[in-house]
């Protein structure tokens, strides 16, 4: 069964087990794998870490590079390109050590390499790429440390390229490499007429931030050929946005950059590497479509496509086929994270029990609510809709004006709840919904508490209202009976996810499971692995979450291969600079203030200082 659309959105990484458990599955030359997220979250558990966890699954990284590079391989000899596919992983998307280390291991076999936007990143670049045949593409804004050490990988054997963004970085170049007697790798950064939809746009179009105008690209190219340097001019890049849904917008981008890459060479220059950036999008949804949150194209059609519109206008104009290059991060490591989280409590908008009367005494007001829920019908339901809201409206005025009691104004709540219910009941009976009604179920939703941040480890989905596909991991057999949408932890309002994925849609609520006393009910949050990490914030002081890494084997079986503890509380308060000893050493001091001033003990002292310091130690998250 499809069910959440998870065969939509799914990649062919996940899908359902018989036992009604979402698996993951990985691809072997003697046929998939398929592990179930239960049995990984009992190894969790088994091994004392606590929810929530974001689990790496290494063989969906290595899935993604290989898909990536596999498909460029087939395009290229389909279409009898001449060149070859050489891609960079952009280290912005996802920094951690463990992700790079995957990216460079998995990569190897394909001399994938590594894209630097700021220094920290080429050191990164720089120490973990492991061979000279893989690309270090640095783009960013370089300072002359930066250009330095780029050179000097130059100077190694590496295959180093600085992207000019902005005209100020040329001199810079030029004069450092005259300095050490090193021929720089030089790129240029475009600035593309051709712009994108999606969320992401304005890195494309004339006014994007980075990249040269025409004018600033002649002026490169003067300077170059004074210098007797053109052939340093290899590479021409651009990036158009991320999560780019329209392959016409990529065709477009596409075209337009080779017109630029053909008069460079006309010009002089000696070029052989194309650069498309990222935007290779990941379909979110499982839509399939130019929605923003969705892509209207396979890879293999992003592949062939660009392959394409390359042979055409090289051949027509009679230049060598050039390297291609793709800095694809999204798709890259998008799949191979899932947030996992358990739920902690619901909260239900559903009335308590309704006396079969009216409590004697009660105010004019009520009576009238009290009217409206017994003489309620099918033909009325729009009537008695208007009514209770008035009625609710005064009577929350009188409370106000001390006329209405607490007790008086909890029972109308409740009464008009009981409404409310059963007029979103007898809306399905209806032929014809009035307007005014539609929607009214949303007020209903239940709040599932999950045990995690929005801010820490889904940013997008508050700064950007990006969506993630959100489902239970388990009893996926069972009929789902509520409608719900998810709040965090941080008690803040915007900690809450209430826009979910759908074929075409979003749709406003997510149906779940009844909650069960003695079991967990644990949720997963997919797709997660692009972005997400080092956008994350400390909102709340939730901190970074348990980190767990496997790798499911060709025998069937899996290995945790990584755990990282998430950050304690001692961590996060010593990121906004407290001193956690020394928190430690206030309250103990208030503590024996307390025993000298007769309040506690010193057996109570032990006891608080005890709880004082495990909180201290402990994770940023519920625990049980
Ligand atoms: N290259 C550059 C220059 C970028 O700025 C970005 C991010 O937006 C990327 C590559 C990665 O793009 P994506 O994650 O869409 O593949």
């Amino acid at each position: 069964a499809n069910v959440y659309g998870i065969k939509d959105w799914g990649a062919g990484y996940f899908d359902l087990s018989n036992r009604g458990e979402v698996v993951v599955r990985a691809d072997f030359p003697a046929g998939p794998v398929e592990i179930s997220l239960m049995d990984i979250i009992s190894g969790i558990n088994d091994r004392g870490m606590a929810m929530p966890v974001l689990l790496r699954i290494e063989n969906l990284l290595d899935g993604q590079i290989s898909r990536l590079n596999t498909s460029f391989r087939k395009a290229i000899k389909t279409l009898d390109y001449q060149g070859t596919y050489q891609g960079v992983f952009p280290i912005k998307v996802n920094q951690q050590a463990q992700v790079i280390e995957e990216v460079t291991r998995f990569g190897a076999r394909f001399n994938h390499g590594l894209e630097a936007g700021s220094k920290a990143e080429l050191i990164i670049a720089l120490s973990m790429i492991q061979s000279t045949q893989s690309l270090v593409v640095c783009n960013g804004y370089k300072d002359e440390e930066f250009i330095e050490l780029g050179l000097q990988a130059v100077k190694m054997g590496y295959k180093c390229f600085f992207v000019i963004e902005t005209p100020a970085e040329l001199p810079i170049i030029l004069r450092r490499s005259k300095d050490l007697g090193i021929r720089p790798l030089i790129g240029i950064r475009l600035k593309l007429s051709s712009r994108a939809g999606g969320h992401w746009q304005d890195s494309g179009g004339d006014n994007s931030i980075f990249g040269l105008t025409t004018n600033q690209m002649v002026d490169v190219l003067d300077t170059l050929k004074a210098q007797d340097m053109l052939d340093c001019l290899q590479l021409l890049h651009y990036h158009l946005g991320s999560q780019i849904p329209n392959i016409r917008d990529i065709r477009a981008a596409v075209r337009e950059t080779a017109r630029f890459y053909a008069d460079l060479v006309t010009e002089g220059a000696k070029m052989g590497y194309i650069d498309l950036g990222g935007g290779l999008a990941v379909d979110y949804d499982g839509s399939q479509t130019n929605f923003i949150h969705s892509k209207n194209y396979s890879l293999d059609e992003y592949t062939t496509d660009v392959i394409e519109v390359l042979v055409e206008i090289f051949n027509d104009k009679n230049i060598p086929h050039p390297t291609i290059i793709t800095e694809s991060g999204r798709a890259t490591v998008a799949y191979s994270s899932i947030l996992l989280f358990n739920v902690l409590d619901v909260n239900r908008y559903e009335p308590g029990t309704i006396p079969s009367a009216l409590p004697e005494n009660s105010p004019e007001l009520l009576e009238n609510l009290w009217y409206v829920k017994q003489n309620m019908t099918l033909k009325n339901v729009q009537e008695c809709y208007n009514d209770a809201i008035y009625y609710r409206e005064e009577i929350r005025e009188q409370f106000k004006h001390g006329n209405i009691s607490l007790r008086q104004r909890a029972f109308a709540d409740n009464l008009f709840m009981d409404i409310i219910h059963r007029i979103a009941a007898s809306l399905e009976k209806l032929k014809r919904i009035p307007p005014e009604l539609e929607g009214l179920d949303e007020v209903l939703y239940d709040i599932y508490y999950g045990n995690f941040s929005v801010f820490q480890s889904l940013p997008d989905a508050w700064a950007i209202e990006q969506i993630f596909p959100l489902m239970p991991i388990h009893r996926l057999r069972e009929q789902p009976s509520r409608r719900a949408i998810l709040a965090d932890i941080t008690c803040d309002s915007d900690g809450k996810i209430d826009r979910f994925a759908d074929l075409h849609d979003v749709r406003k609520a997510l149906p779940l499971h009844d909650l069960k006393a003695e079991e967990e009910y644990y949720l997963g949050v997919f797709l997660v692995g692009a972005y997400q990490e080092t956008l994350g914030d400390l909102h709340n002081l939730l901190g970074d979450t348990n980190v767990v890494s496997v790798r499911i084997n060709e025998n069937g079986s899996f290995d945790f291969v990584r755990e990282i503890e998430g950050d304690a509380i001692w961590d996060v308060l010593s990121y906004v600079e407290y001193e956690p000893k020394s928190l430690v050493e206030r309250f103990r001091a208030k503590a024996e203030q307390a025993v000298r001033d007769g309040k506690i003990t010193v057996t109570d002292r032990r006891n608080i200082l005890a709880a004082f310091e495990a909180s201290i130690r402990g994770y940023t998250y519920y625990e049980k």
